[in-house]
């Protein structure tokens, strides 16, 4: 009686020793699996490039340089770009002419558009400085590619300060910003420098191809 007592604690012990094991392994074959499963599929071969700001919407200014044109020059370039990898490239503007959000949005998702990519420059104090991309708050692992891809595109080219990709927005991380809540497809704002920040926009007015470039192959990257 004592030896099958004995038997069935070795068995079970050995057991708990297998069963500890193979949780082991598991974890060992998937260490990160991302919390918010996100298996997107464009739809079509579209992207969509928005030049933020225009017309009567200046957006941030600087003496003379204002925010609308440096956006409206970057995005015509990336179309180029993008066009020549044999993408169809959606523009919400071509010229300078103010547009809603809310048309911005529903531009890109009349037409399905893989992806949205607002360009912006960034305000603030003179020392504030470098680039930084805004997805939203719910973090989906499209738009964190994205976003990311993008990130490490334009650092490659040169960038003063890399500030990260974020979610959100400024006041709040559960809060998003229009273009970002309102566009059914994958979407970013890009805020590619201070325009208030001298060294910013000479990196600018020095990259801006190169910029271009990148961002249409950080694009390319993620439509594979
Ligand atoms: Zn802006």
């Amino acid at each position: 009686m004592k030896k099958k007592k004995t038997l069935i604690i070795i068995a079970a012990a050995c057991a708990l020793v297998l069963a500890a094991g193979l949780v082991w392994i598991y974890y060992e074959l998937f260490p990160s699996a991302p919390v918010l499963v996100d298996n997107y599929t464009p739809k079509t071969n579209i992207i969509c490039i928005d030049a933020g700001h225009g017309g009567d919407d200046p957006g941030a200014v600087n003496g003379e340089r204002q925010e609308k044109d440096d956006n409206l020059n970057l995005a015509l370039l990336v179309a180029d770009c993008l066009e020549a990898k044999g993408y169809t490239v959606l523009l919400t503007r071509s010229d300078d002419t103010y547009l809603t959000l809310g048309d911005r949005c529903e531009i890109a998702n009349d037409k399905n558009a893989a992806y949205f990519v607002s360009l912006h420059r960034n305000s603030a104090a003179e020392t504030a400085k470098g680039v930084e991309i805004w997805i939203s708050s719910k973090k989906t692992t499209a738009e964190r590619r994205l976003a990311q891809t993008l990130m490490d595109a334009l650092e490659e080219v040169g960038v003063q300060t890399n500030r990260g990709v974020k979610a959100g927005t400024q006041a709040s991380a559960d809060s998003d910003y229009a273009v970002n809540k309102n566009t059914d497809m994958p979407s970013c704002i890009v805020e590619l420098g201070f325009i208030s920040n001298a060294e910013d926009n000479r990196l600018y007015d020095k990259h801006l191809n190169e910029y271009a470039e990148a961002i249409a192959e950080a694009i390319a990257e993620v439509m594979k």
